[in-house]
């Protein structure tokens, strides 16, 4: 059996297509040095359940469109599927199976009790008005409403999503449930039973990520970030507060290059007034290709899938790659990367702040009952250090890349978790 993808020519293949090759591709390898069965393989390499609904929005104009909408379940072995809702132009059916099994791995190395899931519209919110997105929030989520619930699947914010639309799919599901079910949905805003902490999350894990991987002193560590999203953003600051030097950040707008570092609170200002990066006073304009060349000691990919490949790995300078997003680096760059000593801190490791803390969000739902933000904050530093032990361990014992042996303890948990509750009927 094979479970990798027919091979198609280059040209054809879409960003979802990457997405999912290089997912398939590190199961596969985990699943190989696992010694997994081909049935069991074949299992976990597939997804339980996958839905593509057709959303139907009202414009402001009075117009109707009509966008494709996703939610795949990647399992649920462990617990039920979690995994963020994602808006952009480009999802797809594919990226949001990819999505969903990263979910799945990192939930289980992590040691949450959650399977793997992920949502995704394929719509450019940035063209919407909010009411449009609101509209068109609501009316995916009532589509995809047998599906979720706090037992059953749990979204998150994602690429283009964000506490309000959380709260518009909190509220569409209570109304329709007839009471406030805020367990459906993490990342809510606080006043909904959203975490303390749980806007930053994804960014704390990244820092405290990288502060594990340098194993030195951060002061004067010098990092470039590429996206300045949710994620990106707070990363550059909170590396910028730990002492690290920012010395470039990217986003959809451009790059900017302060070799003596940047003011990250300055830019974050700069940008949120001017909704980019690009034309900030106090630094010089860069490619934004250049950015993931530059020579700096720690490089955080914060934005899409596939920005690392065979093409500009073997120009990346950085020792240390730290994955704030989702699949940043393909399986052909993660070889040429090897092969040069980078160390790669791979995004289920790397990004799992985000899923952590809404775990601990959905826990305080569950029991009706908020914690104190130092609460939260030294249960995410926990699981996120327990974990980076666990990976860094298993990856000198067995000579992996951090990436193979943080696949490899996802996926084993996944599949004894499997084998014990054997298969029905
Ligand atoms: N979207 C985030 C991720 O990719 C968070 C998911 C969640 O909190 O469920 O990990």
């Amino acid at each position: 059996m094979s479970i990798m993808v027919p091979s198609t020519t280059p040209a054809l293949i879409t960003p979802g297509r990457q997405a999912l090759d290089s997912a398939l591709h590190q199961f596969d390898q985990a699943a190989g040095h696992l010694g997994l069965d081909d049935g069991l393989r074949t299992m976990l390499a597939t997804p339980r359940r996958s839905l593509t609904v057709s959303v139907p929005v009202r414009r402001e104009d009075g117009r109707l469109d009509v966008v494709q909408g996703f939610r795949v379940q990647h399992n649920v072995s462990r617990g039920p599927a979690k995994g963020g809702l994602r808006f952009h132009p480009t999802t797809d059916l594919d990226e949001v199976t990819a999505l969903a099994m990263w979910m799945t791995w990192k939930c289980a190395l992590v040691g949450i009790p959650y399977g793997g899931a992920k949502g995704g519209v394929a719509v450019d919110p940035a063209g919407l008005t909010t009411r449009e997105l609101e509209r068109l929030t609501r009316r995916y989520v009532s589509e995809i409403m047998p599906l979720i619930g706090p037992e059953k699947d749990i979204p998150a914010p994602d690429v283009g999503t964000d506490e309000q639309t959380m709260a518009w799919i909190m509220d569409t599901y209570s109304v329709s449930a007839g009471y406030s079910v805020p367990g459906v949905v993490t990342g809510k805003p606080t006043t909904l039973g959203g975490s303390l902490g749980r806007t930053g999350a994804t960014s704390r894990g990244v820092q405290i990520a990288v502060l594990a991987a340098l194993g030195r002193s951060p002061e004067g560590v010098t990092v470039a970030v590429q996206g300045f999203g949710k994620v990106g953003a707070l990363a550059a600051q909170y590396l910028s507060d730990a002492g690290c030097k920012i010395v470039a950040v990217s986003d959809v707008t451009g790059a900017v290059h302060a070799r003596g570092g940047l003011d990250v609170a300055r830019l974050r200002a700069y940008a949120t007034e001017t909704g980019g990066v690009r034309g900030f006073h106090h630094a010089d304009a860069l490619d934004r290709d250049d950015l993931l060349e530059l020579d700096v000691d720690v490089l955080v990919p914060a934005a899409m899938e596939s920005a690392i490949t065979e093409v500009n790995a073997p120009r990346v300078r950085a020792r240390l790659i730290v994955e704030g997003a989702n699949g940043p680096t393909t399986p052909e760059a993660d070889e040429i990367l090897a092969a040069a000593g980078t160390t790669v801190v791979p995004d289920i490791l790397a990004n799992a702040g985000g899923v952590i803390v809404s775990y601990l969000e959905w826990v305080q739902n569950m029991q009706a009952y908020s914690w104190g933000s130092g609460e939260v904050e030294v249960k995410l530093r926990d699981l996120m250090l327990g974990a980076f032990s666990d990976v860094r361990s298993l990856a000198a014992e067995r000579g992996l890349t951090l990436r193979q042996a943080a696949h490899v303890i996802g996926v084993g948990r996944v599949a004894e978790a499997h084998q014990m509750r054997g298969l029905y009927p």
